[in-house]
């Protein structure tokens, strides 16, 4: 291995999605000298394979929804099918743009880019493309991949992970999706859109399982509503091959036939064989293990992102990338709150929260300590034009703050920047009740629940 001892960086980060290009554009704006190893694309999973496509997706399905729907609002319109190759060209371009500008940053701010396959080979350093890149200190940030389960195959045809989705060349007639959380909807929400006949299966009791109870009702109520099959509460057997398609098996009995299925289960660490265990990094199921300031137990290593058990978001690995960067340079930093994280799932409607559900307040704060208060979108003037329906959820500490905000509803995903804010400045409601909200919005649904925490309820009842 040649080694080029020539150049020490400060910082070398292996792996170029959020949380590696965070940290390298923040710890150069900082001074320091960084490289970044990508074997891909920068970018990583959030722009070419996560965030970024399925939210086109997702936007072409709400066009269609709307061209569906016209005639409710008087518009004479049809909707006539899906062109998938053009949907496929309106989402790339999104993504070409959006990729060209974050190459030019990265260039502008003269991190060293490396394109290849990198592995740690030392505390201090990372081997790639037959050269030796050594650093004061590196950033592990290589993210994760679908996971499936024990004796399921993804052959990438008929039983597909979420990667083969965004790029499937068209509408299937039918799909079966494994995994009721958020990669889960948000796919079925969108192929429902596109005019796909679609079953959710999910072994815990309730869509979106990590979101508030309610939440997960509401949702489940529009699901039927718009005709999205789901069964909850029994785990998966076993998949066989029809003529056609595929044969899902549940442990109750029950048995879906469909043309595919989406294997939506959850992502799992890439660690293995990148040399971690070798320079002694400590890991857990593949995870690598990180304190609050995101350090390894290796001095010289931090990790970041989708490779650590944190919430698996790319603005979260944005804000640990950022923390890295912020620490190596001599900033004052402080812990992540992970309650405090924004979490949206897009589908059709739309969940979104931050803080604590209210089962998880009871078991923090006390039951009887513990204050929810539901308004509803009906009494929302622009929900109402938008025809959507849902619900606004406040979680409160009795004569405190609130602690958790739960929405449901088509938009009220861009309404959560307000609730994390109220979460995060620990507003109690009779300041928030203060605060004036644009009339007609959907923003104020939230600025109305907060007035009626506050017990002065203005467009709903006492
Ligand atoms: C379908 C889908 C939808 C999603 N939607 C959202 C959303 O709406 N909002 C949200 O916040 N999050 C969303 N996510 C999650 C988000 O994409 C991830 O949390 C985020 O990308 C994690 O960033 P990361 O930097 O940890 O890892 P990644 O983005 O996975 O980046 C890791 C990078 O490391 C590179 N790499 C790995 N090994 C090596 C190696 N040996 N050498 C060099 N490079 C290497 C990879 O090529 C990759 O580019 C979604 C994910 C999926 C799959």
């Amino acid at each position: 291995m040649a080694n080029d001892a020539s150049t020490v960086f400060d910082l070398v980060i292996l792996g170029g999605g959020s949380g590696g290009y965070a940290a390298a554009l923040r710890g150069a704006q900082l001074g320091l000298d960084v490289a970044l190893i990508e074997k891909n694309k920068v970018g990583g999973t959030c722009l070419h394979n996560g965030c970024i496509p399925t939210k086109a997706l997702l936007h072409a399905g709400e066009i269609a929804d709307q061209a569906r729907d016209s005639a409710e609002f008087g518009v004479k319109a049809s909707f006539d099918g899906i062109d998938m190759a053009a949907v496929h060209q309106y989402k790339d371009g999104v993504i070409s743009g959006l990729y060209k500008g974050l190459q030019g940053l990265i260039a502008s701010r003269k991190v060293t880019y490396v394109e290849g396959e990198g592995r740690l080979s030392s505390p201090t350093s990372v081997d790639v493309n037959g050269q030796r890149y050594e650093g004061r200190h590196v950033l592990l940030a290589t993210g994760s991949v679908p996971k499936s389960l024990p004796g399921l195959e993804i052959d990438g045809n008929r039983v597909i992970s979420s990667d083969h989705a965004l790029v499937l060349d068209r509408v299937p007639q039918s799909a079966i999706v494994l995994g009721g959380g958020v990669i889960g909807v948000e796919f079925a929400s969108a192929w429902k859109s596109f005019g796909a006949d679609v079953t959710i299966v999910e072994a815990l009791p309730n869509l979106v399982p990590v979101e508030d109870v309610n939440s997960s009702k509401l949702l489940e109520r529009a699901f039927r509503k718009r005709g999205i099959k789901f069964s909850v509460g029994s785990r998966f057997s076993g998949v066989e091959y029809t003529a056609n398609g595929v044969k899902v098996s549940l442990e109750n009995g029950k048995t879906f036939e469909a043309e595919l299925l989406l294997v939506a289960v959850g992502r799992g660490p890439v660690s293995q064989g990148l040399g971690y265990e070798e320079a002694g990094v400590a890991t857990d199921r593949g995870y690598v293990l990180v304190d609050e300031y995101m350090r390894t137990n290796v001095p010289t290593i931090s990790a970041v992102g989708d490779l650590v058990p944190t919430l698996q978001l790319a603005h979260v690995g944005f804000a640990e990338g950022i923390l890295v960067a912020e620490r190596l340079a001599g900033l004052p930093t402080v812990p992540i709150d992970y309650d405090g994280v924004p979490r949206v799932t897009y589908c059709h409607p739309e969940v979104a929260s931050v803080g604590v559900t209210e089962e998880k307040a009871k078991e923090r704060y006390g039951a009887d300590k513990v204050v929810t208060l539901k308004y509803n979108l009906g009494g929302n003037g622009k929900s109402r034009i938008l025809k959507t329906t849902g619900e606004i959820k406040l979680v409160q500490v009795r004569d405190g703050a609130v602690v958790g905000v739960h929405m449901v509803g088509d938009r009220m995903g861009e309404q959560v920047g307000e609730a994390q804010l109220i979460y995060n400045w620990e507003a109690l409601p009779a300041e928030v009740a203060q605060l004036i909200h644009a009339h007609p919005t959907q923003n104020e649904a939230l600025g109305e629940a907060h007035l009626a925490l506050a017990g002065k309820p203005l467009h709903s009842h006492d």
